[in-house]
Order: C-alpha cells, then sequence, then structure tokens
C-alpha cells in the first residue's frame, strides 16, 4: 500500500528533479496529492464502434478496419489520406505531420486498430491523425477507461510522462487501502444519493469501467468537497459562538449617543440600523464577533463601520479599520476624522508611508491608550504595533487575509481576541460567499440611501466623443465635476502613462484653462503628489480628475456627476460597477459613460450590456462569476474557491445546494458530531483542522 504522506520524490521512477516540476506544475508533493489529481478526461478504447454507427456528435472513437487505399496529397508538405474499411463502411484517415513515421506502417490490406477525435467538415467525418495499434486481437482491446492526465511539457520530457503515470496510478490504485481513505458521508446519504464508497470513487475516477461509472464518481466526489467545506465552516462558527469569548460591548454610551443625536450628517437608513443593531447584540453576548458586512457600493458602510467602533470605544476599548490600498485608507481617515474629532476622540492613519518620526510617537500613544482609533494599512499588522486595549478590528477589504495575518492581529488583543467586522468593496455571489465566509454571521445593507436618482449609463464609441465632451461641458456649467477614468491595460506601466498623456492632452484641449482645472493621479506618483492632486480636486479647485484605477475603491466625492471610463470593456465587471459608483452620491443626476472601440468581445460586450440593463451589485456579481469563474472574484481570491479540487461553484451549483442542505441538516441535529452515524465526518474533520494548524484557535 502507498504511503500517502511519502514525498514524491521518494518514489520510484521519479526523484527530486521531477518532484520539483510536480510541485511548480501542480502544489503536489506527496504520494497522497498525486492521487488527488484526478484525469480531467478519458480515453476509451473498451468498444470498437462499427464506421457506419459513428455519429457527427461522437467524439473519441476506436475503429477496427482495414487499409483500402493510401496516398501522398500535394508536395512535400502535403498531407497522407487513407482509406479504411470495417465491411460497415468506409472512414477516412488523415495525417498532417509525421508522415515519414505513419506511411511506412500502412500497407493495402492491413488491419488496425484505430482511435482518434473525429472531425466532421462538410458534412464528412474523418479521422484526423489517429492512433494506429497493429495488434488487433482481443487483448489489446482495454477493459477499462485510459485516464487523460494534465500535465506539462517540462514533466513529458523529463520522462513523467502518461504512460509511466497511469502505470504509477495502476498500482496505487490496486493497494490503497479503505483505511487510507476513511468514508466520511454518513450512510444514510450515501443511500439516499447511490453514491459509490469514497475509495471506490477514487478508483473509478482514475479507471473507471464506463463513463457513467466516472460521472457518478465525480458526482460523488463534488458532493464530498462542499460537503466538507459546509459543514467545517459551519462547525467553526458554531464552535465560535459557543466558545470563543469576547470582550463585551456591554453599553452604548456618551461617544454613540452623542454622536448619534448631534453629528450624525443624515438619517440612518432601515438597513444600516437593522444593521448596527445587528452588531450591537452580537459584542455584548460575550462571544466574538466575527461579521461579513455586504453591501452594494455606495449602500453606506462606513458609517457603520463607525458607529460600531463608537461603540467599542464606549466600553473603553481601541479600534483598528484595515484597508488595502494606501489611498483608501487616507480617505477614510479623512472623512472618520472630521465626524468624530468634534467628539474629542483621537484618531490616526499608519501606513507604509508614515515617517519615522511620526510613527515612533504614534506607536507610543497607542500603546498608553491616547489614540483611540487607528486607521491603516497592513502596516497595522507589524510586530512594533501595540494597542493598549485592541477591542475591535474592521477590514474594508478586497482580499481576505490570510490565517497568518489574522493571527497577527488576533493576537495583538489580550486577552481575548477582538471583534472583527469584515467589509467587502463589491457584493460577492451567494454560493461564493457561504463557501468563502461560511464560517462568518452575515450582514447585508440591501437598501440605498434615499433620493438617490438612478445613474444614467450610457455606451458611446469614438464616433460619440464629442457628445461625451458636451455631456461634459453641461455638468461642469452646472458646477458638477467629472472623473475620467483610464485602465492599466498594457504590460509596461509607461505605455499606460502615455495613454494617461494622451487623454489628458486632449481634455486640455476641449476644457482650456483658466476656466477649467484637471487633476491628474496616477500609480507612479509619490504618495504626497497623489493626496494633493486629490486633495485639490476634493476641494473643488479642479473640475476633472484624470485618474488610472487607483480611484476605484471608495473614493467619495459626492459633487462629483460624470465618471468617464475610457476602454471600458477593459475593466472587469465588478471594477467597472465600482466605479460608477463613484458618482450619483448626490441627489441630482449622474452620469456613467463607458467609453469603448467600435469591436468588443463577446465577454467585453456582456459586460457593457450588464452595466446598461441593471445597478443592482448583486446582480452585477452574479453575471461577474459567470464571465471568469468563481476563481478570479474579488475579495475571495486566496482562500476558499481555491480549495476544489474538482468542484466548481459556477457550473455545480445544484450539488452544492444539495451538500450545503445535508451538512445544515447532520450539524442542526447534532453539532457535536457524537452520533454513532457521522463518527467518520467527525474523525475526518478532525484531522483535517490539525493537519491545517487551524484547529487551535477553532477548538
Ligand atoms: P460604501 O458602502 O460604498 O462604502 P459609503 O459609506 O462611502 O458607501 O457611503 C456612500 C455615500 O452615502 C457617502 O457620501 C455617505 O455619506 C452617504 N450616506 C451613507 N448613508 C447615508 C444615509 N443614510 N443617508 C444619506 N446619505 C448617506
Ligand atoms: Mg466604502
Amino acid at each position: 500500500m502507498p504511503d500517502l504522506d511519502q514525498p514524491i520524490e521518494y518514489v520510484k521512477g521519479i526523484g527530486p528533479r521531477k518532484a520539483e516540476l510536480l510541485k511548480k506544475a501542480f502544489s503536489v508533493t506527496t504520494v497522497g496529492d498525486l492521487i488527488l489529481q484526478y484525469p480531467f478526461r478519458y480515453i476509451d478504447k473498451t468498444n470498437i464502434t462499427l464506421i457506419k454507427n459513428i455519429k457527427p456528435t461522437d467524439e473519441w472513437v476506436l475503429i477496427k478496419a482495414k487499409v483500402t487505399n493510401f496516398d501522398l496529397i500535394g508536395s512535400a508538405k502535403g498531407r497522407l489520406v487513407a482509406f479504411v474499411t470495417d465491411g460497415s463502411g468506409f472512414m477516412e484517415l488523415v495525417w498532417f505531420q509525421g508522415i515519414k513515421w505513419i506511411q511506412p506502417m500502412l500497407a493495402i490490406g492491413k488491419e488496425f486498430l484505430i482511435y482518434g477525435k473525429i472531425n466532421v467538415f462538410n458534412n464528412k467525418i474523418s479521422l484526423p491523425h489517429p492512433e494506429l495499434e497493429s495488434n488487433t486481437s482481443q487483448d489489446a482491446i482495454s477493459e477499462v477507461l485510459m485516464p487523460i492526465y494534465s500535465t506539462t511539457d517540462p514533466l513529458n520530457r523529463a520522462g513523467f510522462d502518461m504512460k509511466f503515470r497511469r502505470g504509477l496510478m495502476e498500482s496505487w490504485m490496486k493497494s490503497i487501502t479503505p483505511y487510507q481513505f476513511p468514508e466520511m458521508l454518513p450512510e444514510a446519504l450515501i443511500n439516499h444519493y447511490k453514491f459509490p464508497a469514497r475509495i471506490d470513487a477514487i478508483r473509478q475516477m482514475h479507471f473507471p469501467k464506463n463513463l457513467e461509472e466516472a460521472t457518478r464518481a465525480k458526482d460523488r466526489l463534488i458532493f464530498e468537497e462542499f460537503f466538507i467545506n459546509q459543514a467545517s465552516l459551519m462547525i467553526q462558527k458554531l464552535y465560535r459562538k459557543n466558545n470563543i469569548k469576547g470582550y463585551v460591548f456591554g453599553q452604548i454610551g456618551h461617544y454613540f449617543n452623542t454622536f448619534y443625536k448631534d453629528h450624525l450628517p443624515f438619517e440612518l437608513t432601515n438597513a444600516q440600523k437593522r444593521v448596527i443593531k445587528e452588531i450591537r447584540i452580537d459584542s455584548g453576548s460575550g462571544f466574538q464577533l466575527n461579521r461579513l458586512l455586504q453591501g452594494d457600493v455606495g449602500s453606506g458602510k462606513t458609517i457603520v463601520a463607525l458607529m460600531a467602533s463608537l461603540i467599542a470605544i464606549d466600553n473603553g476599548y481601541q479600534v483598528c479599520i484595515m484597508a488595502p490600498l494606501e489611498i483608501l485608507a487616507q480617505q477614510h481617515f479623512r472623512s472618520i476624522k472630521k465626524l468624530i474629532e468634534p467628539l474629542g476622540l483621537k484618531v490616526e492613519l499608519l501606513t507604509g508611508s508614515t515617517k519615522k518620526k511620526e510613527r515612533v510617537d504614534l506607536l507610543k500613544r497607542l500603546e498608553s491608550g491616547d489614540i483611540q482609533l487607528l486607521i491603516g494599512t497592513h502596516a497595522v499588522i507589524e510586530p512594533p504595533v501595540i494597542f493598549k486595549q485592541l477591542g475591535l478590528v474592521i477590514i474594508d477589504e478586497q482580499h481576505r487575509f490570510g490565517v497568518e495575518q489574522r493571527a497577527a492581529l488576533w493576537r495583538k488583543a489580550t486577552p481575548l481576541p477582538p471583534h472583527v467586522i469584515v467589509m467587502t468593496a463589491t457584493p460577492i455571489p451567494r454560493t461564493l460567499a457561504m463557501s468563502v465566509y461560511g464560517d462568518l454571521d452575515v450582514s447585508v445593507i440591501d437598501e440605498l440611501p434615499p433620493g438617490r436618482k438612478p445613474i444614467k449609463t450610457l455606451h458611446f464609441n469614438e464616433m460619440k466623443r464629442t457628445e461625451m465632451e458636451m455631456l461634459m461641458h453641461r455638468e461642469l456649467a452646472i458646477g458638477r465635476q467629472a472623473f475620467v477614468v483610464f485602465p492599466l491595460i498594457e504590460e509596461s506601466e509607461k505605455v499606460d502613462l502615455e495613454n494617461l498623456q494622451m487623454g489628458y492632452d486632449r481634455l486640455f484641449i476641449s476644457f482650456p484653462p483658466p476656466k477649467y482645472q484637471i487633476s491628474v493621479v496616477h500609480g507612479r506618483m509619490k504618495a504626497a503628489d497623489k493626496e494633493h492632486e486629490m486633495q485639490r480636486f476634493v476641494k473643488h479647485q479642479t473640475n476633472i480628475l484624470v485618474a488610472t484605477t487607483v480611484i476605484e475603491v471608495g473614493v467619495d466625492i459626492p459633487n462629483a456627476s460624470v465618471m468617464v471610463i475610457e476602454n471600458a470593456d477593459r475593466f472587469g465587471l465588478s471594477q467597472l460597477h465600482q466605479l460608477r459608483g463613484r458618482v450619483g452620491r448626490g441627489a441630482d443626476q449622474s452620469y456613467c459613460i463607458l467609453m469603448t472601440g467600435f469591436k468588443l468581445s463577446a465577454d467585453g460586450k456582456t459586460r457593457v450590456k450588464t452595466m446598461e440593463e441593471t445597478d443592482n451589485g448583486f446582480t452585477i456579481a452574479e453575471v461577474d462569476m459567470q464571465l471568469r469563474g468563481p476563481g478570479n472574484i474579488e475579495g475571495t481570491q486566496q482562500s476558499g474557491s481555491n480549495e476544489f479540487q474538482l468542484a466548481n461553484l459556477l457550473t455545480h451549483q445544484a450539488i452544492f445546494k444539495a451538500a450545503n442542505d445535508a451538512a445544515m441538516k447532520i450539524i442542526t441535529e447534532d453539532p457535536k458530531l457524537e452520533k454513532p452515524q457521522n463518527k467518520g465526518l467527525r474523525e475526518f474533520l478532525s484531522t483535517r483542522f490539525r493537519k491545517n494548524k487551524d484547529w487551535s484557535k477553532i477548538g
């Protein structure tokens, strides 16, 4: 029996070089890892098909036929064409390459087993580049399907080819034991879905008898991946809610009440009130709060974060707000400072570009408790940052933090972990959120502040550039401001800057000084210069802000009413939605203009059309996932969706739902998995938690 934990390089015939290549290509380091790399397709050489029965819709076929004729057509770089028959019909075989190897094998009247992928052209079926096997006896016909695995050229060249790998798998599949791959799904589930046992499913994935068997095995393994994902998140959540003690924010005090009564710049929406209440209840429960705050662009997440902070401060704790970008941290800092300094609270900003002297002073004041609220980038998780009494962490994020980073944050609060609120920049599709953030409680702000006019979204091509400029003129004339955004498209920053420069020059001619002033912000600028330019725009000293995507997230300038997005088809959907969300924050009509060339890719068209048709961030998130796949959605990379080997949230939604239901039912009925029928699941999960080293914090 193979040792699943054995490093792959010690396997006979592999060695350090191939092991390195395997690690690089597929993150495979052990025997067990390699077993879990399933084939993506099979060769079916179990059945000989009669030529007359081959349909244009078939893919791969095996036939047994005799050569009736063959000919080299064209000159040196011609093609080799052979006709074969099995008595039921004729088939054409074609080669464009390797002719000098194939031709000598052919002889009129000679019989072959012929395997290939059919090609249909003008209703005529042929087999380009088929495999030929001159042994046509029964033992040349295999009993199981042959697996085809993903591979790389270097691996093939190093000798880790399909044949070697199949041989390895064949011997391993014969000798693995149920003890190594214990069943973890409760029997009732297996029976209900007529799933094969776990070990059988693994064997059948590699060497199925037929495609039905492969499909059933695959369905089971997909179900298993979702089921384990959901069950473990549910258990972690339950465990946290019942066991991980948290600071008790027992009272609503002076700061919260004063702010609410005297400084709140507007009436909160019902959704905002509801979410603040959810946070209040959680943080007073004595257990750690861990909440995902989802809300569409412009739904007002910032004020919710701020009021949650005031609850913490009222109870004598410090708060840390973390943002993924410096510019965002600065913006939070500015707007929050303005709102709460009148209360006499101390807010500071810490980022990578905070000057040494300021930093030293700031750290001292943080440790003494003089600073109540720290806003910053990743810089806040660095070791020298010590709080007197950290009680709440708010993460305004694009990327979910890894286990290590989270642990670093947790350690900054003693003796208990801080309460944590995670805010997403744009909504995340529901199933994806469940599979990545299923261990968190979720609050949704599903209501926009009142009085907002829907943004008019227009799609213009170059012919309509003048029309776009006229619209800008009209808006600027009534005192509004405009963003013009350029994508980062080229490999080189230099080309991007040139694009930006060209765009700037064009605008400069259409909107000349002194009547109009233009700000420019791009990624290459020094932080201080960026800040200066942004400030000029914020203070309305400039009318137009030309920028690369640095303004994408979070920037809040209510007086801006036009968002022009150049090369809009180059942006992802959620990015476009984010950008559009930068306008339409006041009561007046706002515009989002998507500028594109004449020709759009199919995806580009879908994105532009979706933007024109809807302004609902949740709908847009779903379409975005359809287009890009679950693995590429912002806010969820680095976790969750990558943990699936076979499962795909997009294509296997029905299985996801079934697995989620099943996990929910089992964990509701038996939260500690103590019933005998859940023993396998309990053992599987505890091994897994131990392996991931996550268990220490979770249980
Ligand atoms: P996001 O959820 O995208 O982070 P923000 O918190 O930046 O949204 O809020 C968007 C804008 O809406 C800000 O200008 C904010 O002041 C304003 N806003 C938030 N809540 C309300 C409300 N209840 N009524 C009116 N305006 C609000
Ligand atoms: Mg925001």
